[in-house]
């Protein structure tokens, strides 16, 4: 829904029938109540079409439950395209701060998804392509191109007829969330939806940031009701905790605070770093936790490891001391069937040399059972 951007709404003209497709399949496998495909009404000519391809199926069967489908235009307004903000146009419900929508048992997908979703289910069609506006005054006959993943941007330029002297910055993406390209020699990715080429008097570049005069025309202009000027004052202080308790997450990056920032503040550059920050911070916080884990799993091992040993080693000394008891009861009856009959004498000496081997092969075991406690 950026200005310049028509992507989306070629999607709509050209492949109409399998965004309903992929829509059938999704229903199929979510089994919703309600279908609700929002249209800014600035795309008028693609209704119809797209009213006819809903008709064309039935959802109720693909859900196996009474299921509606229809098509809802709104006013064009930027920037109505996030998710939290389509959903509240369309449903009148807000998904809460830092929530997602499947809280409120919604599921948001948008058009490229459910194209792409169509292709791979039904044509084995891996996403290999997507559909990129080139626009700008610097090109001289700006379109939408489908183009496969992996072009050159300068390709795609040439094909437009790009005039490199004429182009002050070249944006991927739209003027409000894109990012500057300082090379072209760049592939196009899945999420490139446009390439902007202006002129300097087109989009002139921003003059130098003043400070803040907290006018508040900033949170005026957040379709996500934060306070970009709070945010902006902590993503200065690198305070990650207070960016994530004033919900920077649910922050979309839409760039209406930076334009009507009177200070010319790029307000958003600062949101995208601390967001980086913040992710950054999670992922070491991860992985500190993970070498916790790790370390704590390795002493366990070794403790267990050092038990076994122990345990087997008693073992083998008890079997020692068994076996030397019994041959010291061998010899004593050996003895005593040397003598012939029953000597008494005989047989006391006898039985006391198996009690002292006997005691001697147990005193042998605790001492070594002790020098390995010690
Ligand atoms: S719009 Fe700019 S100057 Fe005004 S409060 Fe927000 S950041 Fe400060
Ligand atoms: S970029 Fe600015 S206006 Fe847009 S959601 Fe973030 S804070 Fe709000």
């Amino acid at each position: 829904c950026e200005p310049y951007i028509t992507s989306d709404h070629a999607l709509m003209r050209e492949r109409a029938e399998e965004i309903a497709q992929g829509i059938g399949i999704l229903a199929r496998l979510l089994k919703p109540r309600e279908i609700l495909l929002g249209i800014e009404d600035n795309k008028a000519d693609v209704v119809e079409n797209l009213q006819r391809e809903l008709r064309a199926h039935d959802f109720s069967a693909l859900c196996g439950r009474e299921c509606s489908a229809e098509v809802i235009t709104f006013p064009t307004k930027y920037p109505s395209g996030g998710e939290k903000q389509l959903i509240e146009i369309l449903t009148g419900k807000q998904v809460p701060a830092g929530g997602l929508p499947a809280k409120l048992g919604i599921v948001c997908q948008n058009l490229g998804t459910a194209v792409a979703i169509a292709d791979a289910v039904l044509r084995d069609k891996p996403l290999i392509s997507r559909i990129t506006t080139v626009t700008g005054e610097a090109v001289t006959t700006p379109c939408n191109f489908e183009v496969l993943l992996g072009t050159p941007v300068e390709d795609l330029l040439q094909a437009c007829g790009y005039n490199a002297a004429q182009n002050n910055r070249l944006v991927m993406g739209g003027p409000m969330m894109g990012f500057a390209l300082l090379d072209t020699r760049v592939p196009i990715v899945k999420t490139t939806n446009c390439l902007l080429a202006p002129t300097e008097a087109e989009l002139p570049t921003p003059p130098p940031a003043q400070p803040c005069i907290r006018c508040g025309f900033c949170a005026e202009a957040c379709p996500a009701s934060l306070l970009p000027q709070q945010l902006y004052w902590f993503a200065q202080g690198k305070e990650l905790e207070k960016l994530e308790e004033h919900n920077i997450a649910d922050c979309i990056e839409c760039g209406a605070c930076s334009y009507v920032c009177p200070s010319n503040i790029p307000l958003v550059q600062y949101y995208r770093a601390a967001k980086a920050e913040i992710r950054e911070r999670d992922r070491d916080m991860q992985q500190a936790e993970y070498a916790k884990k790790r370390f704590d799993a390795r002493q366990e091992r070794l403790q267990r490891l050092e038990e076994e040993k122990l345990a087997a080693r008693k073992a083998r000394q008890a079997k020692a001391a068994a076996r030397s008891a019994q041959h010291a009861r061998q010899n004593a009856n050996e003895i005593s069937g040397e003598s012939g009959d029953a000597d008494p004498k005989a047989t006391a000496v006898a039985a006391a040399i198996a009690r002292v081997e006997a005691k001697k092969a147990a005193s042998g075991s605790a001492a070594a059972s002790s020098g390995n406690a010690v």
